[in-house]
């Protein structure tokens, strides 16, 4: 009898309980499988927040902006997208080509989110002003429709509307980074460097590059006549010793250019200036300048509009014209970038 019993322990340990143990087993292997799983997943997770919370650059965040009124003082707190809409429509004539004015849109839109992200204190509470000399121009809608032929306004202001919509939330990015994305009127046919207009560093993606068909419009040309009386004058508001004797030959001379051809370090008298300087105090709508001495008058020839680095609006247009889209107008202008949707 205690031997069927010990056959019948046996038995059971055989089929019920050994079985039973395994199978525990291989659910507690299951149960460690599954919460290595969900530890992976908790560490991705953890991973792409800590991204995102260093990436800081989630669109949503710039939904609204504080832009400073120049003219009477004021803080306006007012939509991105409306801010740019006001943007675009001071900063390009309206009769571009639509691929060029979403570039333009594109390049706002960097621009603003850069210096809200990377240049907080410039103007204090406010992110950015609406000086063109200071950060970028902006006309409130009812402004500009004013300016525009009855006629033509709503049809103006919807392009502007369609180019900042239809590339919404996209920006240039370099390195994941938001770029500092300037830009200006007509290069003259070539971009400039950011160190030979406001000394510092270069930007990697700032690099300078050629666009045809700049000379097409009417700020590739432009000149500055001024009497010899007139010009030391101005320059001695600012720098009282100068001396220049018209008698001496080369008087005034250009001593060297830039990568891009403008003019770096000028002459005049017993003083050496810096092209930007000469640029400032005569009022020269670019550093790309000639002159010659003409009886008592100085003329200055000058080529191109603005500053000359980065996006040239008027070689975007001729890109544009060309059928270039405007994502390949911002890369051409722009070295290396992305072009993200945040
Ligand atoms: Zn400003």
């Amino acid at each position: 009898m205690k031997k069927i019993f010990r056959y019948l322990l046996i038995f059971i340990c055989i089929f019920f309980v050994i079985p039973a143990i395994c199978t525990k087993s291989k659910s507690a292997i299951e149960v460690n499988q599954n919460n290595q799983y969900y530890e992976n997943v908790e560490q991705n997770k953890a991973i792409n927040d800590q991204k995102n919370e260093t990436s800081k650059y989630n669109y949503t965040r710039f939904g609204k902006i504080n832009l400073f009124h120049n003219k009477t003082g004021e803080i306006e707190e007012i939509p991105m997208d409306e801010y740019l809409y006001g943007t675009v429509s001071a900063e390009m004539p309206v009769n571009y080509e639509e691929e060029a004015i979403k570039a333009q849109a594109i390049v706002s839109r960097t621009y603003t989110i850069y210096q809200i992200s990377k240049n907080k204190d410039k103007h204090g509470k406010a992110d950015i002003c609406d000086d063109f000399n200071c950060c970028q121009a902006w006309i409130s809608r009812d402004e500009r429709m004013k300016r525009w032929d009855e006629n033509k306004r709503e049809e103006n202001w919807n392009k502007i509307v369609n180019a900042v919509n239809s590339t919404a939330g996209k920006v240039i990015t370099y390195n994941g980074e938001v770029i500092n994305a300037f830009f200006h009127s007509n290069s003259g046919g070539k971009t400039e460097l950011v160190s030979n207009v406001w000394g510092g560093r270069n930007y990697p993606y700032i690099q300078s590059v050629e666009t045809s068909g700049e000379n097409e419009y009417d700020q590739f040309n432009s000149e500055v006549v001024i009497s010899k009386n007139e010009l030391i004058e101005k320059i001695k508001e600012k720098y009282p010793d100068v001396l220049i004797d018209f008698n001496v030959k080369d008087c005034i001379k250009i001593l060297d250019y830039t990568e891009s051809g403008r003019v770096k370090n000028i002459k005049f008298g017993n003083i050496n200036l810096a092209g930007t300087e000469v640029r400032k105090i005569l009022g020269l709508k670019s550093t790309n300048f000639n002159f010659k001495i003409e009886g008592e008058n100085i003329i200055f020839s000058v080529i191109g509009y603005g500053h000359g680095v980065g996006m040239s609006q008027t070689g975007a247009n001729s890109m544009a014209k060309e059928g270039y889209l405007c994502e390949e107008i911002i890369k051409h202008f722009y070295a290396n970038v992305q072009i993200e949707s945040w």
